[in-house]
């Protein structure tokens, strides 16, 4: 169908129908639609996956190991080259007193996220996760690094990306995130992290971690300089790849923090986020998870609940959002009142003890 002919009522009935829209349907959306037309839409789509009321969290927090890093990525304030004053690696004591401290609070989800530190073999991560998966069993789940970190173990340690995959599944990893996508076009990675592979390698990468029987999820981080078009080409390959490989887990969006980052910039507002959220929920039709994010908007992540997200973490901890600015709340009963306000039941979701995936 030509643009030009595009309509409300007409994207309507395809959604109502139970169809797909395309990419220059999301773009009018986004272009001509107001945010109670999106809601709609989004909780249509929701509605396939989800009954009105349910929502589920986790309560969960990020173990950042070490802030050494070699990438260089303009808009990270965590960072430190090797050599550079500030620069750490945790001791895995530090990180077995962190895990206590999460379980002591009720949560079960630890997510690791780190630099891409030279001086770390592989080695280190598989000892670590395998400690874990012994001294915890299944108390915990642990999401083993985000897929930008496992390409730099694979490359430093010369294998390739499924021997990789399988070296930490023989340790007792499960998981492998989606994190370091920020936006998956090739023009935005060599604008702000050309040190950090391509979006061909990024998704080369992630088959191979669902083909090892590994479990991953789908990320994405806006506000920075992204174009429209970028965002939904992000969105595009997305979908395009969960058609494929049927391997993402959930899809969280996150937003940019601008403080004490090279590129600075300003933060965008909740009325943009909730947007792109409900656009997210509408074309990601073949993800039944939408994560809206606590960890960079705080309480206000919830209204996210009516405009097609179904599920967010209560974080504990992340140096990496908040050294750029986030703030993080203990009051985990404030936060969920405010779903609860919404209409909202959340329900606990217990990684650890969800079915763990055969291998394909
Ligand atoms: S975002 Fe990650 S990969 Fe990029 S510089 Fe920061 S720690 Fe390194």
């Amino acid at each position: 169908m030509n643009t030009a002919e595009l309509t409300f009522e007409q994207i309507h009935q395809t959604i109502a129908q139970g169809g797909r829209i395309s990419r220059d349907e999301a773009r009018w959306l986004w272009q001509n639609a107001s945010i109670a037309e999106l809601c709609d839409l989004a909780m249509q789509v929701r509605g396939r996956f989800h009954t009105p009321h349910s929502c589920t969290y986790m309560i969960m927090r990020i173990i950042n190991y070490t802030n050494v890093c070699v990438a260089q990525c303009d808009y990270c304030a965590f960072y430190r080259l090797p050599g550079q004053e500030g620069g750490y690696v945790m001791k895995q004591e530090e990180v077995y007193t962190k895990l206590d401290e999460l379980l002591a609070l009720g949560g079960d989800l630890v997510s690791f996220n780190g630099g891409f530190n030279p001086h770390l073999p592989l080695d280190y991560y598989c000892n670590l996760f395998r400690n874990i998966r012994d001294r915890y069993g299944d108390r915990l789940e642990f999401y083993a690094l985000t897929i930008a970190e496992f390409m730099y173990l694979a490359d430093h340690a010369k294998l390739d990306y499924a021997t990789t995959a399988q070296r930490f599944k023989d340790a007792g990893v499960r998981w492998i995130t989606g994190g370091g996508s920020e936006i998956l076009t090739e023009d935005f990675r060599k604008r702000h992290s050309k040190f950090k592979y391509t979006v061909a390698q990024y998704f080369e990468a992630q088959r191979a971690i669902i083909d090892a029987g590994l479990r991953t999820t789908a990320t994405m981080v806006i506000g920075f300089d992204e174009t429209l078009e970028e965002r939904l080409e992000h969105l595009e390959r997305t979908r395009q790849f969960q058609d494929e490989t049927h391997g993402l887990a959930s899809f969280l969006c996150w937003t940019y923090k601008p403080y004490f980052t090279q590129i600075g910039g300003i933060e965008i507002g909740n009325g943009e986020y909730l947007r792109h959220l409900a656009l997210s929920r509408i074309f990601l039709d073949n993800i039944p998870r939408i994560r809206t994010s606590v960890l960079t908007r705080n309480e206000r992540a919830l209204e996210g609940l009516a405009y097609g997200a179904d599920d967010f973490d209560l974080p504990i901890e992340d140096e990496v959002t908040q050294k750029a600015g986030a703030t993080i709340s203990l009051d985990f009963d404030s936060i969920l009142n405010v779903a609860k306000e919404l209409g909202f039941t959340p329900e606990y979701r217990h990684v650890a003890t969800a079915p763990q995936p055969s291998t394909r």
